[in-house]
């Protein structure tokens, strides 16, 4: 087979054998495949050099597959951008690495899906890019656009149930089995949920929308993480634990 040439994002990365790593990428045209880099941690001037296969390093891979092998082998790596500054800043380096478990955890196993792979690619420049104090911020705000990506969008403004126009600035139930908010008439057959107040459907609104909405309550931003954890937890089949999830939101695992 003809090798595979593909833009991809390193989002895992552990060592293998004495001088080789295991890679797993997000790419552009396969979803997300599990890669052998073969003596990457003796040599890296084959994969680039320098920074080339570090975390969260982007560029485009070139993947020698086999039918039925689950494991690629990689051929090279073309370096087009590295992120240093998500491990620059502890909050940075949490909140990319929530971003990378939802995403290895909600994509499709080497199916395309370009969309998902344009939200992580930004989301990691969003928080490789905010100061410190606002990456909490960024990854909530990447966080939800990342689900949208995936087609899982909680609705905001609308009924999850029943369509109705649900007023922008009440409090509403957020029920996560419903897939968001709720009316009133609505609230009283959901099974669990949480009341949002209008802030924090305000927060989610501009998240959505592209925008920034900056936190200041500590209280609020924990409110925001549990909600996230919850509403990805709701949408995945298993019960596997979200631990890079776990350790953003300070939640212990
Ligand atoms: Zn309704």
């Amino acid at each position: 087979m003809p090798p595979l040439l593909t833009e991809a994002i390193v989002l895992h990365s552990f060592d293998y054998l004495e001088s080789s790593r295991i890679l797993r990428l997000l790419t552009r045209d396969a979803g997300v495949r599990s890669v052998l880099a073969r003596g990457a941690r003796r040599s890296q001037r084959r994969f680039g050099g320098g920074a080339a296969l570090d975390l969260y390093a982007q560029g485009s891979a070139e993947l020698h597959t086999k039918p039925g092998r689950d494991l690629d082998t990689l051929g090279g790596f073309d370096l087009g951008h590295a992120r240093p500054q998500l491990a620059a800043h502890l909050d940075r380096f949490n909140g990319a690495a929530a971003i990378a478990e939802m995403a290895l955890r909600c994509a499709h196993e080497g199916a395309a899906d370009v969309d998902l792979f344009d939200a992580v690619a930004l989301a990691l420049d969003e928080i490789a890019a905010a100061p410190g104090q606002s990456a909490r911020d960024a990854t909530l705000a990447a966080a939800w656009r990342v689900l949208a990506a995936l087609g899982v969008a909680p609705t905001i403004d609308d009924c999850a149930e029943c369509h109705a126009a649900v007023a922008a600035d009440e409090p509403a139930l957020f029920s996560h089995p419903a897939g968001g908010v709720v009316c009133a008439r609505c609230r009283t057959l959901a099974r669990t949920g949480r009341t949002l107040p209008a802030s924090a459907r305000g927060a989610l609104r501009v998240w959505l929308s592209g925008g920034s909405y900056d936190i200041t309550d500590a209280l609020e931003a924990r409110a925001h993480q549990r909600l996230l954890r919850e509403f990805l937890r709701e949408h995945l089949a298993d019960d596997k634990p979200l631990r890079a999830l776990d350790a953003w939101g300070g939640e212990s695992a």
